[in-house]
């Protein structure tokens, strides 16, 4: 699953889903970031990392808190885990949930795991916006990213130019609301200012490949906000040619059609004046 690796920074693609796991190094850290899905995959970027480590200090980023983006965590408990505030106040119950998923996930596949399952303990919760937390020479800069989850978080790795975006500005999924729409456009609408104060070279998205110009992060933004706007209007016109032509050529259409189904309700809801209820 190893992708390719730019300088310190080095990208695994699991095979499912084209989820994104970064190993990113300074003198003093090495990062990691969403070790997944499958149970070889978690032990590759593991033995990786210890095979690099040599000393320093392992920090683990949960960009946000989906199954599939926590599932390795287990593998990696001796890391300083780092996440929103949000992700780290999730109930007992929200937490269950999402263990359940996991559990769902590898009964249908007879997986065994050489790590035992469990939601992440946060060392470092980001308390505010644009705050940056300090690892010796590794800076980690952080924004609240609410709307595909409403515990997402954008994180910028100072110094490297390397922006984690979690599951937005993917050149293979169109957004996944699973939190709200208006709260999606709105953690779009930070990207401008983030982007001038931070000299971005690289967004890695949760999905998909990463983007290495102002050009495309731009290009994605848009063709994101125009999905959101697009629907809204297809809905509040009852238009279901129009909900089904946003979708018309998406890569994954047998899967996909799923969640543009959900998003498509989720807005329908949001609509009506019962958004959150
Ligand atoms: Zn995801």
């Amino acid at each position: 699953m190893f992708k390719w690796k730019r300088g310190p920074v080095t990208l695994f693609q699991s095979a499912l889903y084209m989820t994104n796991s970064l190993v990113v190094e300074t003198l003093d850290c090495v990062l990691v970031t969403d070790p997944c899905w499958l149970p070889h995959e978690v032990e590759e970027i593991r033995h990786y990392v210890e095979d690099i480590l040599n000393g320093r200090r392992l920090l683990l980023l949960f960009t946000h808190s989906d199954f599939d983006h926590i599932i390795g965590y287990g593998a990696f408990r001796d890391a300083e885990v780092i996440a929103s505030r949000a992700f780290a106040d999730k109930s007992a119950g929200e937490r269950e949930e999402i263990l359940e998923q996991i559990r769902v996930f590898d009964d249908s596949y007879y997986l065994r795991r050489a790590y035992g399952l469990a939601y992440p303990d946060v060392d470092h919760a980001l308390e505010q916006e644009g705050q940056t937390l300090i690892f010796g020479d590794m800076l980690l800069t952080g924004y609240a990213a609410p709307g595909h989850t409403n515990d997402g978080l954008f994180t910028i790795v100072e110094e490297l130019g390397l922006f984690i975006a979690g599951d937005y500005l993917s050149d293979v999924e169109f957004p996944y609301i699973y939190d709200s729409s208006l709260a999606y456009e709105a953690t779009l609408g930070k990207l401008d200012q983030l982007m001038s104060r931070h000299p971005v070279t690289l967004l890695v998205p949760g999905h998909g490949e990463a983007a290495d110009s102002r050009e495309e992060v731009e290009r994605r933004k848009q063709e994101s906000l125009n999905y959101i706007h697009s629907m809204r209007r297809a809905v509040a016109s009852g238009s279901q040619d129009g909900v089904d032509t946003l979708i018309a050529g998406c890569e994954f259409p047998r899967n996909m059609s799923k969640f543009h189904r959900s998003n498509q309700e989720l807005i329908a809801k949001e609509l009506a004046g019962d958004a959150g209820s």
